[in-house]
């Protein structure tokens, strides 16, 4: 199947609040081109020099979500034009991007990302630092940046019991906390193998790669 028809079957069985971010990570301008000619303007990549260079020769109106593990260091040359960064892990990036975004007169918008999955590989966040973050006042007076929501990836498994019982626990989280902090409207769980179970699970973003555009090549 093309590009367009993956985007297409898995548009039609999404429900209408939730947004699909094409994961177009390892894959060249030219498939990015096809989803966009197809439609799909919301485009997730997680190395921040290989975005980068997509934004420069892509078309402008593209919406460029970082969804990878930060480097600080980095942060500065998406600054002028990313529009969601789903995987902040650290006070310390935040306070990165806050710096970036103020250079730019920008606000960024940015999912934490909490740790659900036992295993170790997976970064993220305890929900007591995600509490301690949100209610700093070192947070509240951040102009350039702002948390709109949370981010969570499941344990890589066939379990599926296991694998919803770890959205299940992030939505909860979520829940409780929008009730204390009105800013917070995203939910970024769900991949290619996992995204259905995600959305019945009440995420309202998922970020689907390989579904799209077909196994990644790592050794290019
Ligand atoms: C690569 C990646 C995805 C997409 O993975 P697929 O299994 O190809 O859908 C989603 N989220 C993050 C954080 C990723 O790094």
């Amino acid at each position: 199947m093309s590009i367009a028809q993956n985007l297409q079957k898995i548009s039609q069985t999404l429900p209408q609040d939730v947004t699909l971010v094409a994961v177009s990570k390892t894959k060249p301008v030219s498939d990015i081109q096809e989803a966009y000619n197809a439609g799909q303007r919301v485009f997730g990549e997680n190395k921040i020099q290989e975005m980068v260079e997509k934004y420069d020769v892509l078309p402008k109106d593209i919406s460029w979500h970082m969804i990878g593990h930060l480097q600080s260091n980095k942060v500065k040359y998406m600054a002028h034009f990313v529009d969601l960064i789903h995987g902040v892990d650290k006070f310390s990036t935040l306070k990165e991007i806050n710096k970036q975004a103020k250079k730019h007169n920008r606000v960024i918008n940015c999912l934490l990302q909490v740790k659900i999955a036992q295993e170790d590989s997976k970064f993220g966040l305890s929900q007591e630092e995600v509490n301690e973050i949100l209610s700093s006042s070192e947070y509240e007076v951040m102009e350039n940046v702002k948390v709109v929501g949370l981010m969570g990836m499941a344990s890589f498994t066939d379990d599926e019991n296991l694998i919803k019982n770890e959205f299940k626990g992030l939505y909860a989280f979520f829940d409780n906390l929008k009730k204390l902090n009105q800013e917070l409207k995203i939910i970024s769980m769900g991949m290619s193998g996992d995204y259905p179970l995600a959305i019945q699970e009440g995420s309202n973003m998922i970020r689907v790669g390989s579904a799209i555009f077909g196994a990644r090549n790592y050794q290019k």
